[in-house]
């Protein structure tokens, strides 16, 4: 798949109309259209990677960036005490959709555990 058929490049690219709530050189979070909680953002990478598993020890900055990106987020809402989920979705059984990275970001509410 090409990048300009990638739902999250075309995001990225303004292409396709998000609710973004921060960019920087990095990654891009945005409102996820079908929220699950009160919070939930997606932060991607903003090069294209389609999934954890094609991640390369070289990116392992680029995902701690990821990781730090989406908890200062939940904390910038008011979720640094009350407490938030991040999880990355990777491959079919895990149900990932989109192919090309995202931490979803969760808070506001009590999240059950296990997942899914
Ligand atoms: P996955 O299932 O791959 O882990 O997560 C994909 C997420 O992308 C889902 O939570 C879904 O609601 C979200 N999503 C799918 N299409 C769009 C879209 O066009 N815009 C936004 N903002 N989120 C989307
Ligand atoms: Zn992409």
């Amino acid at each position: 798949m090409s990048e300009s058929d990638c739902l999250f490049c075309n995001i990225r690219d303004e292409k396709i109309p998000a609710a973004i709530v921060y960019r920087d050189n990095d990654v891009l979070a945005f409102k996820d259209v079908t929220p699950r909680a009160p919070l939930h953002l997606l932060v991607i990478p903003l090069r294209h990677i389609a999934s954890l598993t094609d991640a390369r020890p070289e990116d392992a900055e680029l995902f701690g960036k990821l990781m730090l990106a989406g908890a200062r987020l939940a904390a910038d809402a008011g979720h640094g005490e009350d407490g938030f989920r991040v999880v990355m979705n990777a491959g079919p059984n895990a149900g990932q959709s989109v192919f090309h990275v995202h931490l979803h970001v969760l808070a506001g509410r009590e999240l059950a555990w296990p997942p899914g």
